[in-house]
């Protein structure tokens, strides 16, 4: 069974503390399952479970799941996937973010330790970068 970002958010403490230098759980889940961040990084999960899930991440890794990306343009469009399919008030919830109106509905959040405005349909980086770039 697969286990992607929202099951590893789910598996974390969700407390968005910042102790592993992401700014909340759900960024940290990205990175883990786009970027091979190591959960060890998290210190609020215990040995057991963290090796529970550094399991099924090993086991949908066999199965071509969750690698880095070949460039940013596919973790945007992975974000941009979630966003199409969840409620913009529980994201924001999940990742410490805000719900805005304007310019467009979205959310405003921190994510790989930079401030972005995500819509439904696009990325942008707050602070004038490119997050399809890199
Ligand atoms: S993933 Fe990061 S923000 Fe979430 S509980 Fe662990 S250390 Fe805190």
């Amino acid at each position: 069974m697969a286990y992607k970002v929202l099951d590893i958010y789910k598996d974390l403490p969700r407390t968005n503390c910042g102790h592993c230098g992401k700014g909340s759980c759900f960024a940290f889940a990205s990175a883990v399952y786009l970027e091979a961040h190591p959960l060890e990084e998290c210190p609020h999960v215990e040995a057991e479970a963290r090796t529970a899930m550094q399991n099924r991440l090993d086991e949908g890794r066999e199965r071509g799941e969750g690698r880095r990306p070949a460039s940013s343009e596919r973790a945007v469009e992975a974000l941009l996937e979630t966003f199409r399919q969840e409620d913009l008030a529980i994201l924001a919830e999940r990742g410490g973010g805000v719900v805005v109106t304007e310019p467009e509905e979205g959310v405003r959040l921190a994510f790989l330790d930079e401030a972005y405005l995500v819509t439904r349909r696009d990325v942008e980086a707050l602070g004038g970068g490119s997050p399809r770039s890199g």
